[in-house]
């Protein structure tokens, strides 16, 4: 009874809503997002549909829980707890088309697409997935399903504001082999395959005839990336072999199967805080994991990789069968594409499309596009470069020196503009005295100058992660809601704040039911928690679901009580 009567409530919400949209097409201005990930979902969500006609164009009719997905590679979460359909997150109230964008034009505020895109993630690179994984697999899932019936034209589609949050691509730093040999973990399909050849591995080394040699081969997994991608899988594979596989194949677990991470720099996590990454290593090594710091990847070939030891020319040959590569990402085509389009002198940051506070294109003189998330860098000016400027407003006695007092207020009225100063806020006497070298109570534009050179040193751009992506969705939701129409686009002017991330800590779960979590830089009470290693995966799946909340929905939660219910009582499914 409570579930139809939900049913129907909703249904005659969406009704009512569509009907009083379809009154008004095309009166509305045009919003297009381009996305439906972390970045995209919280903008649908949030975006006053009475106020504009919003668009969605994605290749992947679906939202992905990605902090999930190394719980999926194992079968502790089932794939379908890790996705939810678009449009039942955002309600038909947003119209959603199922495509990749190829193009844009700024000038004419058009957009292309194209249904058979070479995105990774459209329907026609899956078929291909799918072939290649099944080569690897010994042809277990050959049978492909040609969707012939399938017509898409190429289109194109008027906005009048653009967002685009079209996230990123794996990066292989052109390591040969990389593409053909290794998993990647970001896609809901990487997840399946690595789950199959897991099984596929331990099945192949459990054949009668198998040599020693070749069953050593076969159990020896390797992860590529110290990062929480990396770490976070290979936690849970440790987890998956002592808690479900050692049962039924207890032989090969106690004499055979090994797990390597294998990290270019000299500490696994290394973003986070060096206490974590301690503790995370000292774990490992109690887990059986072997770290393998200072390693470089040369090289990844069918049956093995070739490392190569920092300081050291020799290539060494491990045997392997399942490799996961997660060593960082980088822009997709289209990401460089758009930043041509704008041109290169303007957007000249190749990590992606660079914006100004507000997170507006920079180069794209009427402001109307933005871009959030992985596919976007924040432009972070620099004090030193207006020194000039910054020295002369605040010497307002025209003394040729600054006094502490306006010093103070230069921070306070600049830190908005410059967050970088923050690192002042509190200490800012301390500041002073420190820059005051002759002890004359003043600061000359030198000594100024060397205070201000140390906070951009700690300038840093943020990093690319679902907490920011989707803080600076809703803050693009916000901001449009707000502003009168679109060519308002002086936002100093009508008062509106440009985005700030507030970090609310990392998290990585690093198996054996703990996860460390990093509070450096959030607030006071929470570093009563720091670096307290919570005990139970719940704990982990607690804690991403607090910070995440808004993605969480009811239905992911139900669902994820019930594969945690599973997985606890039965074990996990480890057929492929
Ligand atoms: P995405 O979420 O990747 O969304 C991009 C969207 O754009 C997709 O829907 C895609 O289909 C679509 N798209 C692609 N090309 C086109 C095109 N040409 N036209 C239109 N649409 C297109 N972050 C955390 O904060 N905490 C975590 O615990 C965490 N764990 C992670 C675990 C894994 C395994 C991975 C892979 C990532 C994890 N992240 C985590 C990072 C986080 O997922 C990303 O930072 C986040 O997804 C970025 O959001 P986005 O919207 O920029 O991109
Ligand atoms: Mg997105
Ligand atoms: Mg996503
Ligand atoms: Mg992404
Ligand atoms: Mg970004």
């Amino acid at each position: 009874g409570f579930y139809y009567g939900y049913r129907s409530y909703k249904n005659y919400k969406w009704y009512q809503e569509i009907t009083e949209s379809d009154e008004v097409i095309g009166s509305k201005p045009r919003i297009v997002v381009l996305g439906s990930g972390w970045g995209a979902v919280p903008l649908l969500k949030h975006l006053d549909s009475k106020k504009y006609e919003v668009v969605c164009v994605s290749p992947r009719n679906y939202f992905l829980m990605t902090p999930l997905l190394p719980s999926v590679s194992v079968g502790t979460v089932e794939t379908r707890t890790v996705i939810e359909s678009i449009r039942s997150l955002v309600g038909p109230r947003v119209k959603y088309v199922e495509a990749d964008c190829v193009d844009i034009d700024p000038k004419s505020k058009t957009i292309t697409c194209n249904s058979d895109g070479a995105n990774p993630v459209s329907r026609g690179d899956d078929v291909k997935a799918i072939v290649k994984s099944s080569k690897r697999e010994g042809g277990a899932s050959s049978r492909i399903i040609k969707d012939s019936a399938r017509s898409r034209p190429q289109f194109q589609m008027k906005y009048d504001a653009l967002v685009v949050a079209i996230g990123s691509e794996n990066n292989t730093f052109n390591t040969p082999g990389v593409e053909e040999h290794a998993h990647f973990l970001k896609e809901v399909l990487d997840a399946r395959r690595i789950r199959s050849a897991i099984s596929d591995a331990f099945e192949s080394a459990n054949t009668p005839s198998q040599t020693d040699e070749e069953r050593k081969r076969l159990l020896h997994f390797v992860v590529v990336g110290g990062g929480p991608t990396g770490v976070e899988f290979a936690a849970e594979l440790a987890d998956l072999v002592r808690e479900d596989l050692h049962h039924y194949f207890p032989r090969l677990v106690a004499n055979d199967v090994k797990i390597t991470l294998i990290e270019a720099l000299d500490h696994v996590l290394s973003m986070m805080d060096k206490q974590i990454s301690d503790y995370t290593e000292k774990h490992f090594r109690r887990e059986n994991i072997e770290v393998l710091m200072n390693t470089f990847v040369k090289e990844v070939k069918q049956r093995e990789v070739v490392i190569q030891f920092k300081g050291s020319n020799q290539l060494t040959s491990i045997p392997c069968s399942v490799v996961v590569w997660a060593t960082g990402i980088k822009a997709r085509p289209l990401t460089n594409r758009i930043r041509e389009i704008i041109g290169l002198k303007v957007q000249s940051n190749r990590m992606g499309i660079l914006t100004d506070r507000y997170l507006r294109v920079k180069g794209v003189e009427d402001g109307s596009i933005f871009a959030i998330g992985d596919c976007a860098t924040i432009e972070q000016p620099k004090l030193v470069d207006q020194i000039q400027t910054l020295f002369e407003e605040a010497d307002t006695q025209h003394r040729g020196a600054l006094d502490l007092q306006q010093f103070k207020l230069l921070v306070e009225r600049k830190v908005a503009e410059f967050p970088q100063l923050d690192i002042f806020s509190k200490t800012i006497e301390k500041t002073f005295q420190e820059a005051d070298k002759d002890k004359s109570g003043f600061l000359t534009l030198a000594a100024l100058h060397l205070a201000l050179e140390k906070a951009d040193r700690k300038i840093r751009a943020l990093p690319a992660t679902a907490q920011v992506a989707s803080q600076e969705g809703r803050y693009v939701a916000d901001l449009l809601n707000q502003i009168p129409n679109l060519s308002a686009n002086d936002y100093q002017q009508h008062d509106l704040k440009p985005f700030r991330y507030k970090h609310m800590g990392s998290l990585a779960y690093v198996g054996s039911d703990s996860a460390v979590l990093d509070f450096t830089g959030t607030r006071p009470i929470l570093d009563l928690f720091n670096l307290q290693p919570l005990s139970g995966r719940s704990a982990a799946y607690l804690w991403k679901s607090f910070y995440f909340t808004e993605m969480f929905t009811g239905r992911t939660k139900t669902l994820l009580a019930f594969d945690w219910i599973r997985t606890h009582l039965y074990g996990r499914d480890i057929s492929r």
